[in-house]
């Protein structure tokens, strides 16, 4: 099972002082700041999955992940060099896709079979997958008229027909990456009958897509409907996994590769599950900037709070927590520093059980990525980017170290 991660030109400043929280006044960006597989030996996956949609910026959207001199670069110099893959000492391949679901509102997808082509082949990608129309509802109880009116098997026959296209174009321009169809669907069936046409295009690699939403047993019931239908030797990604649990179920049902932002996302969208270790996720430790939370800054602003006071809570929270990871105070200490500071900023829920659990176990000092050595207890805070994405990143090693093990188990070698 092999395990892409999207790229959003998620990045960290190799520069950046836990301390001071001040960055290299000389750091360049792009230059300096590098990624999950550059600050981590062996990359946390086996690839990336880079989206036209992300390089191109969205229509109606100016707030792209890709500057304009970023996007020159990539096709100038190719996706190997842009993204500094032969850096890390795991080879990397790259994967692209058109973000679908970026352009899900509008009637027909906004780019051409040969753009697509153009991206792929001028940045160098191992793998392409064909241009789609993703199909947002599920509903495996709709007749073939349902599916009609709602425009289901439209969204399905334009993506077929595009990559059928894809499929001859490729062929004709000789591409170098290997193409994917793309398959869409609303139930099983049509999952199913959208693989075999892709197979009778002369595919022998499949993308499923629109998945991102559904339920796991729902993902579970297309691939079982899926699989009989696969021809022997077929490769099959999985576009967008949300529950990452379910992926020892997916490799079941004939899935030989998937990608996924979870793990990286959760460490600070997640309230909870937002630190893995292999046994279980933890709490990490919130301290927000007092000048990056939007609450307190307002009720600083109204005088309900003085800013002296937030501050002075804030450095005792981090204080206590540095202390503690030098064995220099205890749990207790360090759980009555940060539910002091959170009453101020946020008021409403206490965590401190899930605080004390988290100071008590300790996991980032079991950790031997190369993030939790290097930074201890920082990689625990919940605080700012800097420490949240390299959170991202460990989180990203140990999901990949639990795919790699459970895949030990399966086929012991
Ligand atoms: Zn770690």
């Amino acid at each position: 099972m092999r395990f892409f991660f999207p790229d959003s030109q998620d990045q960290v400043d190799p520069t950046f002082d836990f301390v001071t929280e001040e960055h290299d006044p000389f750091r360049v960006r792009q230059r300096d700041d590098l990624y999950a597989h550059e600050v981590l030996t062996g990359a946390p996956f086996d690839g990336l999955l880079v989206s036209k949609a992300i390089v191109d910026g969205q229509v109606g959207s100016s707030a792209g992940k890709y500057t304009v001199a970023q996007r020159h670069r990539l096709y100038r110099e190719g996706a190997r060099r842009f993204f500094r893959l032969d850096h890390g000492n795991t080879p990397l391949k790259i994967m692209g896709d058109c973000g679908a679901f970026s352009y899900v509102s509008e009637v027909e997808p906004p780019y051409t079979v040969n753009e697509v082509i153009d991206f792929y082949h001028g940045c160098g990608f191992d793998y392409g997958i064909s241009v789609d129309h993703v199909i947002f509802q599920y509903d495996p109880a709709a007749s073939s008229d349902e599916a009609e009116q709602k425009g289901w098997a439209k969204r399905q026959r334009i993506t077929l027909e595009l990559a059928e296209k894809f499929r001859d174009r490729c062929d004709a321009r000789g591409v170098t990456f290997t193409p994917y169809g793309v398959a869409q669907g609303w139930s099983p069936e049509s999952y199913a009958a959208a693989v075999e046409k892709l197979q009778d295009f002369g595919y022998r690699h499949i993308a499923l897509g629109g998945m991102v939403p559904l339920k796991s047993r729902d993902i579970l019931a297309c691939l079982a409907a899926v699989k009989p239908v696969l021809k022997d030797g077929m490769e099959v990604h999985l576009l967008g996994v949300s529950r990452c649990d379910d992926v020892p179920r997916f490799t079941e049902g004939g899935v030989t590769s998937f990608d996924s932002t979870s793990p990286f996302r959760q460490a600070f969208k997640d309230d909870r599950d937002n630190f893995y270790t292999p046994s279980r996720t933890y709490v990490a430790l919130r301290v927000p900037q007092v000048d990056g939370n939007a609450k307190l800054k307002a009720r600083i602003r109204s005088g309900e709070i003085g800013q002296g006071k937030a501050i002075e809570l804030e450095r005792k929270a981090l204080d206590q927590l540095r202390r503690f990871d030098k064995d220099d105070t205890d749990v207790e200490a360090v759980v009555e520093a940060l539910r002091e500071y959170s009453d101020l900023w946020d008021g409403k829920s206490d965590r401190s059980s899930q605080y004390r659990e988290t100071l008590t176990d300790r996991p980032w000092r079991d950790c031997s990525c190369d993030l939790c050595r290097k930074h201890g207890i920082e990689i625990a805070i919940f605080r700012g980017s800097e420490r949240n994405k390299r959170r991202g990143f460990h989180n990203l090693y140990v999901f990949e170290q639990q795919v790699r093990a459970r895949q030990a188990r399966k086929d012991p070698a």
